[in-house]
């Protein structure tokens, strides 16, 4: 029933938020779906409003996003699918927006997203899941 599905994965997590493996692994197991993995790396005025940007001198982006790259590769092996059914993609700017952007331009038909980071209870429901949840053209599976 699904063509393509969209897993959003935050790489700073210290570790991948596992519980989510398992219902990525059934849908893309009942499916012929491909399976898209997403990390955004957040834009500099992040970084600014954090005070780093002048304190730290920033690796070229191209640098930053081949590292990115690499460690969601790394990690979508985790999945356990096919490699011909899965497709890595980074992103710069919010991790929201570009969730939201890159679910129309593969034309997503299912996202699967964790709730909040494993480590943080505070919130039922992260941010950008929350955004994600209520602005999604298709299905969003949260997992907690
Ligand atoms: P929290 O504030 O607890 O981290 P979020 O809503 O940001 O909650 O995170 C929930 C989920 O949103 C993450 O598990 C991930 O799927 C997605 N997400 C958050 N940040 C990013 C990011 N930078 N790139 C890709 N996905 C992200």
């Amino acid at each position: 029933m699904y063509n393509s599905i969209l897993v959003p994965i935050d790489i700073s997590e210290t570790e991948l938020t596992h519980q989510v493996i398992p219902f990525v692994q059934a849908h893309a197991v009942m499916n012929t779906a491909r399976v898209h993995f997403l990390t955004v790396i957040p834009s500099l005025p992040y970084y600014s409003t954090l005070g780093l940007a002048y304190s730290i001198e920033m690796p070229k982006m191209k640098e930053i996003q081949h590292a990115a790259l690499s460690k969601l590769d790394e990690l979508a092996k985790q999945f356990k699918l096919p490699s011909e059914k899965i497709q890595t993609h980074v992103a710069t700017g919010s991790p929201k927006d570009q969730i939201l952007k890159l679910a129309d331009s593969i034309n997503a038909d299912l996202i699967i997203i964790a709730s909040h980071r494993p480590d943080i209870s505070t919130y039922l429901l992260g941010s950008n899941a929350a955004a994600v949840v209520r602005h999604a053209r298709c299905p969003v599976l949260v997992v907690r």
